[in-house]
């Protein structure tokens, strides 16, 4: 799918607060609410959102986190990701994964180590002792954040002025612009009635 400006707009608002309500988006969009909850089903479905996630202190629930790099083959994988300690995974370079490993009680983790060492899997591991810093994982492209006006191009600071014109939303930096937009869209149209 065709990710635009609004679309960019609405992943910014709603990677720092997933709780946003879709009136609130609506608002700092500058569009309306049934546009909000349309452009973020859209997104749902082709996969852009994956979901919402509560960022939750694992140490404050008792749970400890270990990283593992692992090197193993495609076929252990398997076992890897259907383990629920396992939250993450990440493949990198030669064969190998980092993995995080989140329990509570160390059982879990006997069990686990157990697993590796039958199949006789290297790896290397570190407990957790703090999380410094948890960011989402990308970035909006700063250069598609700007919104520009469709009449004069100009950068739209602000809640944009919105239109939607032959079943189009067109974003205008001001209402003169906007107007001059309508008034050349009925001109064209009229023209090509005639
Ligand atoms: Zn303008």
């Amino acid at each position: 799918m065709k990710i635009d400006n609004i679309d960019l707009k609405i992943l910014e608002l709603l990677s720092k607060d997933p709780k946003l309500s879709f009136r609130n988006i609506a608002l700092k969009v500058g569009t309306s609410t049934p546009t909000v909850i349309e452009k973020i089903k859209k997104m749902e479905k082709n996969g852009i959102i994956k979901g919402y996630f509560t960022n939750i202190d694992s140490k404050q629930l008792d749970q400890h986190k270990e990283i593992f790099i692992i090197n193993c083959k495609r076929d252990f994988l398997k076992s890897l990701e259907e383990n629920d300690n396992i939250r993450r995974i990440f493949k990198v370079e030669g064969n190998r994964y980092i993995i995080i490993f989140v329990y509570e009680n160390e059982d879990k983790l006997e069990v686990f180590l157990n697993t590796l060492d039958s199949n006789d899997i290297e790896y290397e591991r570190f407990l957790v002792l703090d999380e410094l810093k948890f960011l989402e994982e990308y970035f909006i492209p700063q250069n598609l954040k700007k919104l520009t006006c469709d009449y004069c191009g100009g950068d739209i600071r602000g809640i944009p002025i919105t239109k939607k014109i032959n079943g189009e939303t067109k974003y205008f930096c001001c209402r003169a612009c906007k107007d001059d937009y309508i008034k050349r869209y009925e001109k064209l149209k009229a023209m090509v009635q005639e």
